[in-house]
């Protein structure tokens, strides 16, 4: 082994080493941004991709302050919703409801 061959090796290892080093730094820096997104989500509407549950959606089944299922955008006849996962009622309500435009 020469002069040359230690460098190089030198070289790799320190290669691997920066590698290692940046694959965390953005694994770290993805895992806080996807924390920061689904703690937005949590407290805002849910996401996009998927409906959420009742018990997230704090759905009951009876309206609330004159708000109810049947008179909010999210709500599909007869008793489906865009948002909340499963079967819910006309007369119910969610945390989500926006009232139909007027
Ligand atoms: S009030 Fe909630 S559960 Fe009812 S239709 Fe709207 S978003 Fe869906």
């Amino acid at each position: 082994m020469n002069k040359d061959d230690d460098v190089n090796h030198a070289s790799a290892a320190s290669n691997r080493a920066l590698s290692r080093r940046n694959f965390l730094k953005v694994s770290v820096t993805g895992a806080a941004i996807a924390s920061a997104g689904g703690l937005s989500a949590c407290m805002s509407r849910p996401m996009a991709a998927g409906k959420t549950t009742k018990a997230l959606a704090l759905y009951q089944g009876k309206p609330n302050r004159g708000e109810r299922c049947a008179g909010c955008t999210h709500f599909e006849k007869p008793n489906g919703c865009e948002i909340v996962v499963g079967a819910i009622s006309p007369n119910g309500w969610c945390r989500f409801h926006e009232p139909l435009p007027a």
